[in-house]
């Protein structure tokens, strides 16, 4: 006879991990948004082999107590919301309480955490399992370092593609962090050689100019336009600078980069005529709203969202997009008919 049992929590960390870390850039991801939930001005990333043997992230945010910080690593423990009212109005980028248990689960694990005031802590994991803890100095801020990842999901490992294939997944991951705060200082090491920094002095267009080129950058629009509900903030390219691939389109709500086929749309609505067939614009655009019109509980990579207002906000873009070719005179004046 089959009895039905509770798994052991190291149990459902690994088979959650399967969903949340899929490779070292989820990794690098789910890290980086810790920092920036922590409200860190620079974070710091450190990767070994496309982070397949050594991934660390350091930052400057709040820091953990010693309590908090062994709580961090259990399944569904988070600081970011407590109730369900708080699930539709989640303003920080993390909120399932599912990284840190899931990462640690199929790694060797150290955290160093500090909030400053006091001596910090410092905790060793090896799959899931808490080996070490002591004391760490009192620096402001986190500091984890992932080493092995999936040294214990044979299979997992297994699918790993080439060092370059991993590490182009996590520059991806880095240029949307980057896009999306500005005010945010990143620095990339691989192999101990820098391979990418930004200086968090919060000018997008600078950000814009180190990763897509300072030609393109040159080439860019401002945008601004608000409505009722949304604040739209960004850069679009002029049509002459233009991609074969949809992925140059960056839509950021609320500091969260994501992925929207709707707002895609709009934006090549905006376009209009302005394209050639088949291309697409570089577009940075941030869009502010109320959390409560935004639905973040999609996905667990939460890089899918659904919005309450689409018609509205597509309505937004479209505008602001069309506003700015107006007084860039790349399209005419509606002429009134009399
Ligand atoms: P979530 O981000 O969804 O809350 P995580 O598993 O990623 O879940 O993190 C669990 C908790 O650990 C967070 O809610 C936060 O309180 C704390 N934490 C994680 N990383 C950091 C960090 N870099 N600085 C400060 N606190 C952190
Ligand atoms: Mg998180």
């Amino acid at each position: 006879m089959a009895h039905v049992q509770l798994m052991p929590d190291h149990l459902s960390n690994k088979i959650a991990a399967g969903e949340v870390v899929e490779r070292p850039a989820s990794v690098v991801k789910e890290l980086v948004e810790n920092s920036i939930d922590a409200g860190a001005s620079w974070v710091t990333i450190e990767l070994m082999e496309a982070g397949l043997q050594k991934i660390r992230i350091t930052d400057n945010g709040a820091g953990m107590e010693e309590e908090d910080c062994e709580r961090a690593f259990y399944r569904h423990a988070t600081s970011k919301i407590s109730s369900e009212n708080d699930l539709f109005h989640v303003r920080t980028l993390g909120f399932r309480g599912e990284a840190l248990a899931s990462i640690a689960a199929v790694s060797r694990l150290r955290v160093q955490t500090s909030t400053g005031d006091q001596a910090g802590t410092k905790l060793d994991l090896e799959g899931g399992k808490l080996m070490n803890k002591s004391k760490s100095d009192a620096r402001q801020g986190t500091d984890i370092i992932v080493e092995e990842l999936f040294f214990n999901t044979p299979a997992r490992l297994k699918y790993m593609k080439t060092i370059h294939t991993e590490l182009g997944h996590i520059t991806d991951v880095l240029n949307r962090m980057a896009l999306a705060h500005p005010e945010i200082k990143f620095k990339c090491t691989h192999n101990e050689k820098e391979i990418f920094q930004t200086n968090g002095r919060g000018d997008l267009l600078q950000v814009i100019a180190k990763i897509y080129g300072v030609n393109v950058a040159r080439k860019m629009i401002p945008i601004q336009a608000e409505t009722l509900d949304f604040k739209v903030t960004g850069y679009i390219a002029k049509p002459e600078v233009y991609r074969a691939s949809r992925s140059y389109m960056s839509t950021i709500i609320n500091g969260r980069f994501i992925r929207s086929v709707p707002l895609n749309k709009a934006i090549m609505q905006g376009y209009h005529t302005l394209l050639p067939i088949g291309k697409s614009p570089i577009v940075v655009l941030n869009i502010e709203m109320d959390p409560i019109l935004v639905d973040v509980n999609v996905h667990p990579a939460k890089l899918e969202v659904r919005f309450s207002k689409e018609k509205e906000l597509f309505e937004a873009l479209h505008g602001s997009i069309t506003k700015a070719f107006r007084e860039q005179r790349l399209i005419p004046e509606v002429q009134h008919a009399n």
